[in-house]
């Protein structure tokens, strides 16, 4: 169902998305919008009773990269109807408020935001200050959130608020819903940015807007709980757009190394045009493999930072070679690669900057270490994932030994050891893909060139960021070069 699903949303942006002129425009035309709402596709995140086709997160994944691979764009404006922006209505919301919007949401008639990020809280979420204060039997909210994607679109956002007193948590904060036309509600104007031009950016202005307590979204004063949730079903969803560009700068330069000729042959006809092709392939692969296990899995939390990280990275290392591999051509707008590469950029930066997310990773490792299976029985490549996994613990056993409790403020060790965790979940992904019954003929060497990817990048030596008396070098030298 998923994937005939997707078949009809290729042939509708076939005929009737063009990325550079949504790119020119600065806007999707609504024609678009309106087409993909009546092919049901501001559903597949909403449960059947409230007209969603509820496809799940795998479904909302295979959507967005079908998107994604047309136009970035698009697949944000989506993808962030579908992930962040009704997450948390679907998960934790009350009967009452899904019968209320889930079905409007689910038919297209209403667009979903969210917003948390604001001008002090980016990376660090507890500084939010906007609030929800409780007066006279209602919210009353004020504060003013940046960067809102699908901003000038919405009819629906979830914000997260601090609210203290509510629910009895005296600093708790929490999920509100609010709506366009709630009054104190405000809209700034469009951001104008590097990439994903056609996608909506705003600043909302949250005025003295008065709604009703039964607008809160889930338990009052779990919001930060119930973030995390959100945030990982929307970096999942993100991660599998990357897969979608990656996939439109991997097929564009397949194409072109195989008709390009340079030295009386094509391209491809080099080894090293091979091994980098090889290499971009082997990257999607391991892309496709994280986001399966982020979607699938059990450990979604966790899962899904994996996926957020190396699928932004992955994207951007694959475009930047399909511009290198297209020579001169790929720095001209009209291939089209340019456009990919600029709307990837931020995919690094959004839901979660990525050094923040790998520290996180660390983090999680050094106090929660996955509980792994070894995999050398299992598949061949198993061996290469086991070695990975045993230099992470040997350096996570290393610095607890020599850091005790002070290991959550270690933070070269910790980004190391969240690059390893990264590594390593990587690899044990993608020998699960590459064993599944249905895995593509080829599978097993893209696999293969994955791990040998992953082994070299994990190659730096261990004391150099144990050690706490290697080299680095002094900051206040820096800020005054
Ligand atoms: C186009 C766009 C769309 C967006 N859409 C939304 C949206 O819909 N809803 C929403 O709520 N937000 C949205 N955001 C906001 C986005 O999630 C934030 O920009 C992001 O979380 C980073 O926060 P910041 O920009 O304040 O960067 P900062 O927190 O200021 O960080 C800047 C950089 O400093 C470094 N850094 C910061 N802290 C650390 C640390 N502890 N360790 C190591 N390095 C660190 C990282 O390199 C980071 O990239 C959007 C942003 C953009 C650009």
């Amino acid at each position: 169902m998923i994937a005939a699903f997707c078949e009809s949303l290729d042939k509708f942006a076939r005929a009737n998305i063009d990325a550079r002129r949504i790119d020119a425009a600065h806007k999707i035309e609504p024609s678009i919008l309106h087409g993909l709402a009546e092919l049901g596709v501001f559903g597949a995140s909403i449960p059947e009773e409230y007209g969603g086709s509820e496809l799940g997160l795998e479904g909302v994944c295979a959507v967005v990269t079908a998107l994604a691979r047309h136009d970035r764009s698009v697949a944000t404006t989506v993808g962030l109807h579908l992930g962040l922006g009704t997450r948390g209505l679907v998960a934790f919301g009350s009967d009452a408020l899904k019968e209320r919007w889930l079905p409007d949401i689910a038919s297209g008639k209403k667009l979903a935001a969210f917003a948390t990020t604001e001008a002090g809280a980016g990376s660090d979420l507890a500084a939010i200050r906007t609030r929800g204060m409780e007066e006279d039997g209602a919210l009353v909210v004020n504060g003013e959130k940046i960067y809102v994607t699908n901003g000038g679109l919405a009819d629906v956002y979830t914000i997260t608020a601090s609210t203290p007193g509510l629910g009895g948590a005296r600093r708790g904060h929490s999920l509100l819903l609010l709506e366009r036309d709630d009054v104190g509600v405000k809209r700034g104007a469009e951001e104008d940015k590097l990439g994903l031009r056609g996608s909506s950016t705003n600043t909302m202005y949250f005025d003295d807007a008065r709604i009703p307590l039964d607008r809160v979204i889930g338990v009052a004063g779990e919001g930060m709980t119930h973030l995390a949730h959100v945030l990982a079903w929307g970096r999942t969803a993100m991660a599998a757009g990357c897969i979608g560009s990656a996939t439109a700068a991997l097929e564009a330069t397949v194409a072109h190394v195989a008709h390009r000729q340079q030295f009386g042959k094509t391209l491809d006809a080099f080894e090293v045009v091979q091994d980098q092709v090889s290499e971009m392939a082997a990257t999607r692969f391991a892309m496709q493999a994280v986001v399966h296990a982020a979607a699938t899995g059990p450990r979604l939390l966790s899962a899904s930072t994996t996926a957020k990280i190396l699928c932004s990275e992955g994207s951007w290392d694959i475009t930047d070679m399909a511009i290198q591999l297209h020579g001169g051509s790929g720095y001209i707008e009209e291939t089209g690669i340019a456009l990919i590469l600029r709307d990837a950029r931020v995919t690094r930066i959004f839901e979660g900057a990525n050094d923040v997310l790998r520290t996180h990773l660390g983090l999680l490792e050094a106090t929660v270490p996955a509980e792994r299976a070894r995999l050398a029985g299992r598949s061949p490549l198993g061996a290469v994932a086991d070695a990975l996994h045993d230099t992470l613990t040997e350096l996570r056993t290393d610095a607890a030994r020599r850091f005790g409790i002070k290991l959550g403020r270690q933070q070269r060790i910790l980004h190391r050891l969240g690059e390893l965790a990264l590594l390593r979940d990587s690899c044990d992904a993608v020998v699960e893909l590459a064993s599944a019954p249905d895995a593509p003929s080829n599978a097993m060497d893209l696999a293969s060139r994955w791990l040998h990817v992953a082994r070299l990048r994990s190659l730096a030596p261990i004391s150099e960021f144990a050690d706490a008396s290697s080299p680095v070098l002094p900051f206040s030298g820096v800020a005054h070069a």
